[in-house]
């Protein structure tokens, strides 16, 4: 029988492109919607100096849009790590949560439909990532298992990469969390969770799969916070460079 190619599963913001242009627009413009006004901004330098600020401290620590509140209610420090941004996420109203992502994805959504080229111009592939994607593509099983929503991803993937065949992505509506993504790639196609690679920039993202027995690394060149990279370290979590990555991956 012939044997399959390895599978590698990669998260896409913070791994692939660093969309923190494009996400703290849509965070701002998402809260514009949910308060009910209409300052919306189309470029990161229309906004306000305190916000940007904070909207780059906890970039790393949100892992889906809801988590972006956390801006707005959250009573965050200048400097903070992942316990003072958990805290302040549990002080805020899970249904406010839930029309936050909402009005989230209506303003993506509005955003693109109004100017599509400029939207793609928020979003920076990380230097070398497209070849590396490239190469993967041809000689392993590609999958994304992210946070961000399939349709953006694959927009961006056409754009700028448009020779990379992935196999599937796993975006938050089609699973609740990554380790379910993952296992369900494993079942799907077969092979054991030791086979299979997994590459995300939060550390958080790697807990339960590591548990789980998946060949996890974190990706350091994206917005790998100082305290996740010490937490990658305390639980033997490989930290990989962009140079190290082509070795991990097995190309
Ligand atoms: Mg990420």
């Amino acid at each position: 029988m012939k044997k399959r190619k390895e599978i590698i599963a990669f998260d896409v913001d913070g791994v692939i492109f660093d969309s923190t242009e494009e996400c703290l627009v849509i965070a701002w413009n998402a809260h514009q919607e949910l308060i009910g006004k209409d300052e919306k901004i189309s470029h990161p330098s229309e906004a306000k100096e305190d916000y940007d600020q904070k909207f780059r401290s906890i970039r790393n620590y949100v892992r889906s849009m809801d988590e972006y509140l956390v801006i707005f209610y959250g009573n965050i420090s200048e400097n903070p790590d992942q316990k003072d941004f958990e805290k302040c996420l549990d002080s805020i109203d899970d249904d406010l949560k839930k029309l936050y992502t909402k009005s989230f994805y209506n303003q993506r959504k509005e955003y693109k439909s109004r100017s599509y080229e400029q939207w793609i111009r928020l979003h920076y592939p990380y230097e070398s990532i497209l070849e590396i994607l490239e190469l993967c593509s041809k000689r392993k099983e590609l999958f994304m298992v992210t946070g961000k929503d399939k349709g953006s991803v694959k927009d961006l993937l056409d754009y700028f990469a448009s020779d990379v065949v992935v196999q599937e992505i796993y975006d938050k509506h089609a699973v609740e969390n990554k380790l379910i993504a993952l296992k369900k790639i494993a079942l799907d196609c077969n092979v054991q969770h030791s086979e299979m690679k997994f590459i995300d920039d939060n550390v958080t993202h790697l807990f339960e799969p590591q548990k789980n027995e998946f060949n996890i690394a974190l990706a350091e060149w994206g917005y790998a916070m100082p305290d996740h990279i010490m937490e990658a370290k305390k639980r033997n979590i490989p930290i990989l460079s962009l140079n190290d990555l082509k070795n991990f991956i097995g190309l």
